[in-house]
């Protein structure tokens, strides 16, 4: 059994405290995608005896791509490798791409499970680490995607200067 990583590497914006690899700048997202497309289709052979049973959308900010994007690549995985059935398709997303109206896109496409990147619920602590989302996006968008898919995990940072414990324990 194998599982596929796929790292989308642009964000809207820098987050403070992150070491991870992005461009803010989206200018090469078209080329990217058919770059993937193209190494999905190259390394095929190595998991000729696999059978993909999870397909991970990570960043980055995979929730930057269209549906017809993602769809794409989703397309040249199963064109190109054995997968099971029901496989588990995450996709890593941030509160503010995560509008009503999206969630209920993705809840119909074959994306079955959230990552959301809240961090935290604190205004102040977003402010802090320069996410591109507010406290009420946080909440919302978390409100509306438990609605929409079972399968949700989130991100918090816990030790953000000036959280106490008892504001982690809220
Ligand atoms: S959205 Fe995620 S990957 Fe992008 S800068 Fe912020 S923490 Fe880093």
């Amino acid at each position: 059994m194998a599982g596929i990583y796929i790292h989308i590497p642009f964000c809207k914006q820098a987050c403070y405290y992150c070491d991870f690899h992005f461009s803010t700048s989206l200018k090469k997202k078209d080329e990217l995608i058919q770059c993937l497309v193209k190494e999905l289709e190259l390394r095929k052979d190595e998991f000729k005896k696999e059978t993909v049973e999870t397909i991970y959308f990570g960043g980055g900010t995979p929730s930057l791509l269209t549906n017809d994007e993602l769809a794409f690549i989703i397309d040249a995985v199963y064109k190109h490798y054995k997968v099971i059935e029901n496989p588990e398709i995450t996709l890593e997303a941030n509160p503010d791409d995560l509008l009503n109206d999206r969630i209920i896109q993705l809840s119909k496409s074959q994306i079955n499970r959230l990552s959301i990147g809240i961090q935290s619920f604190f205004e102040r602590d977003l402010e802090l680490m320069n996410r591109a989302h507010n406290a009420n996006e946080a909440i919302e968008c978390l409100s509306t995607a438990t609605q929409y898919f079972e399968n949700i995990s989130i991100d918090l940072i816990y030790g953000i200067p000036g959280l106490s414990n008892k504001e982690w324990i809220i």
